[in-house]
């Protein structure tokens, strides 16, 4: 009887260990017990043993059911930032769209409020889409918006952003910039837009060649960003009617025009 009590013992310390451990020593147990004990601890060995076996089949269908659970969540997980990446992607350009503009800009004028960062907000139009619209048709124009969108995505870097601000108008959001730098990288994705070739894909025909213009404005430490999407807004207007195909930064402070005066 002494050794059994060691038995259980023994049991009892591979009880959290791997399944084959544990049953292996249940059997010692089991075999030590049926050499020279009554029929009526034989029969409870015999049931402590078909619990085990029980257990174990209950525990293997709930490690399945976790992995599943598991498996699932993780796949709701990924359909979940599918979801939120699309309601923040323009359909067409897949840059970002309005929604994004207006939760990234909040968002990067706050950093750099708070890190005493510049920030930069430039505001493309494509010149003249309307034209191109009619004389090439919808989908050629769907085309020049992809090729205009590509091209900023592939002009910017880092935590900058792009996105399609409505119709044929674009925004990109240059974190740490200064307005002179900022007018800088404007004017490289102007003339880059317009060296591109705009090809008709079915006839390989090459159609007319597309501009831009641009705002560019730089963010005010506090100041209502309205008041920021106003200044790049009239910039381009002012690039609009110098002719086109033109980046501009905003009109001088007055405070700056006052202090060059004297
Ligand atoms: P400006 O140089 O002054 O900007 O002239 P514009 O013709 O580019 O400007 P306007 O505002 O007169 O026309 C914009 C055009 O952009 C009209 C509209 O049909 C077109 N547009 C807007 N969204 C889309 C689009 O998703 N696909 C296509 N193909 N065209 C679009
Ligand atoms: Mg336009
Ligand atoms: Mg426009």
């Amino acid at each position: 009887m002494v050794a059994s009590v060691g038995r259980v013992e023994a049991v009892l310390n591979c009880a959290n260990q791997d399944a084959s451990a544990y049953n292996q020593a249940l059997a010692d147990f089991g075999g030590e017990i049926s050499q020279g004990s009554s029929d009526e601890m034989k029969a409870l060995v015999a049931r402590m043993t078909q619990q085990t076996m029980d257990m174990q089949r209950q525990n293997n269908v709930l490690r399945a059911q976790l992995e599943n659970s598991s498996d699932e969540i993780e796949k709701l997980r990924c359909n979940l930032e599918e979801v939120q990446n699309d309601a923040m992607t323009d359909g067409l350009t897949r840059v970002g769209n309005r929604k994004c503009f207006d939760l990234r800009l909040s968002q990067m004028a706050e950093e750099a409020l708070r890190d005493r960062q510049g920030l930069c907000l430039m505001l493309f139009d494509v010149d003249y889409f309307k034209a191109f619209n009619d004389a090439h048709g919808h989908p050629m124009g769907d085309q020049v918006l992809r090729l205009v969108a590509r091209t900023l995505q592939e002009s910017v870097k880092g935590r900058d952003v792009v996105a399609r601000y409505g119709g044929e108008e674009f925004a990109v959001i240059l974190a740490g910039a200064r307005l002179a730098d900022a007018v800088k990288v404007g004017d490289g994705i102007r003339e880059t837009v317009a060296k591109r070739r705009i090809v008709r894909k079915s006839t390989g025909e090459e159609l007319a060649t597309i501009t831009t213009s641009a705002g560019v404005a730089a963010y005010r430490p506090g100041e209502p960003l309205n008041e920021l999407i106003e200044r790049s807004d009239n910039a381009l207007y002012r690039a609009k009617d110098c002719g086109r195909n033109l980046v501009l930064p905003e009109a001088a402070a007055p405070e700056k025009i006052a202090a060059r005066a004297y």
